[in-house]
């Protein structure tokens, strides 16, 4: 078929028809979000395929994720009579491990070498320096592992660097060692699948001139968040670098597509510059810019423009769309997070009873910890959602580690929990110790705790210490509040320290204080889970029928009932742990299950969606605080926003809340300086809209979010700037306590007889007290059941 006829460009605008169809040589497609630049390279790669240019195996595609380079593959086999799983498309990541797979004799690796994630990279470069008695207080696992995949990423062996200084050459030192152990063990890091990939095109030429003759043609998503060795690596299979750095091209065509608006990953090392590079050094024929935008109504579009405009350093396009304005874009503001994950729950029902699929709404958020108090509401509503880029919040690492330590305060027998901990964070108890410790546990049939009594030399001294630990942390907790005691295991645990040690741990001690909050939460807002747990008895039921077991055990009625006769009640601490393990595990939606998105902004890029929730929209939160003070980090952030608006098609929600339980300290947040930055033709406040609050445009000031332990005392307007600046209306606050009963009090109940008040929790029918009986030992009884009387 010629050009023209192809049904392949029926459904494209003149300048994707010639993108789609463009000659030989290198070209680089310039252009905004929603544009259809993915859409064209999809279609360039059938439309090579199908007028006989190139052949399926002499195409390579990169992608920025795994997900796109599906729905890449996915699109094809729609386009193409072809069988597509072959081809060479996928992340760089992806490929490289390809390349290595299929020249691992070349590459010098073992066939089955085992790729190591960046979490297991750093286990394996903690163990490389206790080996070598490496001071870890002068250099940081998490430092030598920056330090290593930074070196990588320019493409630099040990060999290559320069010491400049004691510090670094203990460093390089270190890196060769890594290296010996890496190479040793048949494993490789992310780095490491670039690197290697890239060296070893560089160092055989037969390899080399293989692929450049075979790759007719590559393609590349998402060029302006390409790294350095990345862009060197297409240099590789794009032709020949000579010794003074001149490229010369080797006869293929490299089409590169990217949009400088939507760089979001400078903190990872990608390079912007990679886009002028290209044109100079590929001395790119042809630039193609798309300016209609095909994903969204002009309220959107008009929104995503004017905020960008804002940034100074940019290449300059323009977006237009011939789609209507639409609806407005929505603003929200809610008293608390807690309040803005409510209506939006509320928002979702609305959307799914006017037949929007739950697929097609996304909810978008700055980190990941925002997203707990969203999935408590989604999944308290029975609403099904998936976490992109990410575990569930309680089946994170972090957080699965302080649930055994709080387990093994309620169940020292728990060998699973004791296992998990008894070495994390590391207190030098090996392997060998531990398979000592099971084997001494399995012939005397005792638990792990148990069989530690007993146990010779320092082994036996180690794992006493760890058990003396739990002991001591369970005597410190008597009496705490449930928030209290999460609290003093993240301390007591040394998980706070271990984590505050970490250079890349900020991520994890944010969802630390996040559990916090959780545990507060639990008791004051969920009312000890009740909501949480009265709807998963169903699927406790089936999930029982399944197994074999009768439905109608009583342990699957309502765990929480307090004991109707005495008012026994599990502890707070039971009572979550039981709310977090219900909340994991496998009733997130399955794939393919018809459910609402949840994810990152930054694992959003390239996709889209009919409605968008945009959350957290303040400032400190986003533009997040460790990005605010500088201009660099501002102009990313406007850039990151620019991403979530136009994944948009129709409706997009922007919220914000006045007060955020984060990091475990409420904070009262401003509004997001972005909201200035809108057309306010554009926008629909449905809450009204508070004069005065973010009025920072343009001018760059730091520091918006304030902070105060709790309580109301402390809030002045000094920091909205404006005057008349309502307060924030008050979050509900807790009942005060109707029982009259005070910690330290003496108390009678019928059955347990006389003991202490040692504390209380929860208000209302939620009401709890923990009571140490002079006879009974330490009980929770529930107070709209259990009578206790105050003893003078
Ligand atoms: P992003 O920058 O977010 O990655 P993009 O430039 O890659 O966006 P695409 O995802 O390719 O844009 O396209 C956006 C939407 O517009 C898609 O749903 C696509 O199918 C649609 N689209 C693109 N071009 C056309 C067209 N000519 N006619 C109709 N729909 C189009
Ligand atoms: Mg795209």
């Amino acid at each position: 078929p010629t050009a023209a006829d192809s049904p392949l460009l029926a459904n494209l605008n003149d300048e994707q028809r010639a993108a789609v169809t463009l000659p030989e040589g290198h070209s680089l497609i310039l252009a905004g979000a929603g544009s259809g630049k993915t859409r064209v390279l999809t279609t360039r790669i059938a439309w090579l395929i199908s007028t006989g240019q190139v052949s399926p195996g002499g195409v390579l595609a990169v992608t920025f994720t795994n997900k796109a380079a599906k729905e890449m593959m996915t699109r094809l086999t729609a386009l193409l009579p072809v069988n597509v799983r072959g081809m060479w498309i996928g992340t760089f990541h992806g490929l490289c491990n390809r390349f290595l797979r299929a020249h691992w004799k070349l590459a010098n690796l073992p066939q089955s070498f085992q790729i190591l994630d960046t979490q297991d990279q750093l286990s394996a470069i903690k163990r490389l320096m206790k080996q070598f008695n490496v001071d870890d207080e002068r250099f940081p696992a998490k430092q030598t592992q920056w330090f290593i995949a930074g070196a990588k990423e320019d493409g630099l062996r040990p060999g290559d660097m320069q010491a400049r200084g004691e510090d670094d050459r203990k460093k390089i030192e270190l890196y060769a060692l890594y290296e010996e152990q890496c190479q040793r063990e048949g494993v490789v890091d992310f780095g490491e699948l670039m690197l290697r990939s890239y060296e070893l095109l560089r160092d055989n030429d037969a390899v080399r001139e293989h692929y450049q003759r075979r790759f007719r043609h590559i393609l590349i998503d998402e060029f302006q968040d390409t790294n350095r060795l990345q862009y060197a690596w297409i240099k590789m299979l794009a032709g020949h670098t000579d010794a003074l750095g001149h490229f010369t091209s080797g006869g293929n065509s490299v089409l590169a597509v990217g949009d400088d608006d939507q760089s979001i990953y400078a903190f990872r090392g990608a390079r912007v510059g990679n886009m002028s590079d290209f044109v100079r050094e590929f001395d790119v024929q042809h630039q193609i810019k798309l300016e209609r935008n095909y994903r969204s109504f002009s309220n959107i579009l008009d929104s995503a423009n004017a905020l960008i405009s804002h940034n100074k350093k940019r290449l300059g396009k323009n977006l237009r769309t011939d789609q209507g304005p639409g609806e407005p874009v929505r603003v929200y503001e809610a008293p608390s997070d807690f309040a803005e994950a409510q209506w939006m729950v509320e928002e979702m029902r609305q959307l799914v009873r006017d037949d929007v699929e739950r697929k097609e709404i996304a909810v978008l958020y700055r980190s990941n910890a925002q997203s707990r108090v969203i999935e408590t509401a989604l999944f308290n509503a029975g609403m099904p959602y998936r976490v992109y880029g990410g575990l569930r919040f309680f089946e994170r690492a972090e957080i699965k580690h302080v649930l055994a330590y709080l387990r093994l305060l309620e169940n020292a027998d728990d060998d699973t929990s004791f296992l998990r901990v008894v070495n994390f964070p590391p207190r030098g108890i090996g392997a060998r110790s531990i398979e000592q410790l099971q084997d001494a546990a399995r012939s005397r049939g005792v638990p792990l705790t148990k069989a530690v009594e007993g146990l010779p030399g320092k082994a036996g001294a180690n794992l006493g210490a760890f058990v003396a630990k739990i002991d001591v942390m369970r005597e410190q907790t008597q009496g705490l509040s449930l928030k209290e005691i999460v609290e003093v295991v993240l301390e007591a645990s040394g998980l706070v320290e271990h984590y505050k040690a970490d250079r890349e741990g900020e991520d994890r001690l944010e969802n630390l204080e996040e559990l916090v909050n959780a545990a507060e939460a639990f008791v004051t807002q969920e009312g000890f889970g009740r909501d949480a747990v009265a709807l998963p008895v169903d699927e406790l039921r089936q999930s029982a029928v399944s197994q074999g077991l009768d439905p109608n055990l009583p342990v699957l009625d309502d765990p929480l009932a307090p004991d109707a006769d005495t008012g026994e009640t599990l502890s707070p601490l039971a009572a979550f742990l039981t709310h977090a393990a219900l909340e994991s595990g496998d009733n997130q939606a399955q794939a393919g299950q018809d459910a609402v998105q949840l994810m990152t902004v930054h694992a959003a890029k390239g996709l889209e969606f009919d409605c968008v929730f945009i959350t957290g929209m303040e400032e400190g939160l986003f533009p997040h605080e460790n990005s605010m003070s500088d201009f660099e980090g501002l102009e990313e952030e406007r850039r990151l926003m620019y991403v979530a608006i136009t994944r948009a098609r129709r409706r997009l929600y922007l919220s914000h809340s006045q007060t955020r339980l984060l990091h475990g300290q409420t904070r009262y947040n401003l509004r997001s300086r972005f909201f200035d930055e809108l057309p306010e033709e554009a926008l629909k406040w449905l809450t009204p809209k508070q004069s005065g609050f973010g009025h920072f445009a343009g001018s760059g000031a730091g520091g918006g979010a304030r902070s105060s332990s709790g309580g109301f005392g402390g809030f002045s307007s000094s920091g909205y700037g404006g005057s008349g600046s309502p307060a924030p209306a008050p979050v509900p606050q807790r009942a005060a306590p109707s029982h009259g009963l005070r910690s330290g009090m003496q108390v009678f109940h019928n059955k347990f007889g006389e003991g202490t008040v040692t504390a209380l929790e929860g208000s209302g029918d939620d009401a709890r007290a923990q009571v140490k009986f002079n006879r009974h030992g330490i009980k929770w009884l529930a107070l709209s059941v259990a009578k206790l009387t105050p003893v003078e």
